[in-house]
């Protein structure tokens, strides 16, 4: 059985006291020995994650993420931050071509692939977001553009390194939306990721976290957390809030 993760991406909210409220809320819930958390707030705040959280204790299931990272080591990079500083802050995950980076900020796949290569070598662990648009979907391109986007990352770093790698499939038009996949349309689009890589490496593809995103809150999360090929979620809005997002990672 693979690992289920359930990672929270707080994109640009939450705060100080969100941080506080969060570690003690999961630090309540009884994880279950195959499931992580990881808990990704905005740059400022993972410095304060971490000294709370050796204040309070974590369980050592929860981890710290971040949402982004610059594809260099250092230099002149005026607002950018490095792999080596998330490091020092204790981060262990860090989301990778989330589609609003992907969007939003233009990153290419091949951005988002050093990306990538950036945070293996450094021993940390990236999330990898892919999904199709509504228009991509609706022109049945889907297939199409999560192997480009799968493939370019193959590229970089070869499917060997997919063993440390944890990846998103997020369709951009259920992100924020409420309109969530039907667990019978993520399960297919998920088997489709994996037997994608499987065409490089059956057994890295079988090994290798499949996550969930888009509109996932508490009741929807169970059936399609049950879903053969997911491996539990990437968690917007929902996981703002303790309860529900605590409902969440019990679910895994
Ligand atoms: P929502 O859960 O708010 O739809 O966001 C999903 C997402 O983009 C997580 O990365």
């Amino acid at each position: 059985k693979r690992r289920s993760i359930v990672a929270a991406n707080w994109k640009m909210n939450g705060n100080l006291s969100l941080i506080n409220d969060m570690i003690t809320g999961l630090n309540a819930v009884h994880l279950t020995e195959n499931v992580d958390v990881v808990v990704c707030p905005s740059f400022p705040y993972l410095a304060s994650f971490t000294a709370i959280a050796q204040r309070e204790g974590l369980q050592k299931s929860i981890h710290l993420g971040s949402q982004n990272v610059n594809e260099h080591q250092s230099g002149a990079f005026t607002g950018e931050i490095s792999i080596d500083m998330l490091k020092e802050c204790s981060v262990q995950y860090v989301i990778v071509g989330h589609s609003e980076r992907r969007d939003i900020y233009k990153e290419s796949s091949k951005l988002v692939a050093d990306k990538v290569a950036c945070v293996l070598d450094a021993g940390l662990t990236p999330i990898l977001c892919i999904g199709e648009s509504e228009a991509e979907r609706e022109t049945e391109q889907t297939n199409l553009v999560l192997s480009a986007q799968l493939q370019s990352v193959i590229d970089k770093i070869g499917i060997e390194k997919f063993d440390d790698v944890v990846i998103a499939y997020e369709p951009v038009w259920a992100i924020g939306t409420g309109k969530t996949a039907s667990p019978e349309m993520a399960q297919e689009t998920h088997q489709f990721i994996r037997e994608f890589l499987a065409l490089s490496n059956a057994e890295i593809a079988n090994k290798v976290p499949l996550l969930y995103g888009g509109s996932v809150n508490a009741s929807n999360c169970e059936t399609l957390f049950a879903q053969p090929d997911i491996d539990g979620g990437l968690i917007g809005g929902a996981s703002l809030k303790v309860d529900e997002f605590k409902v969440i990672c019990s679910a895994a």
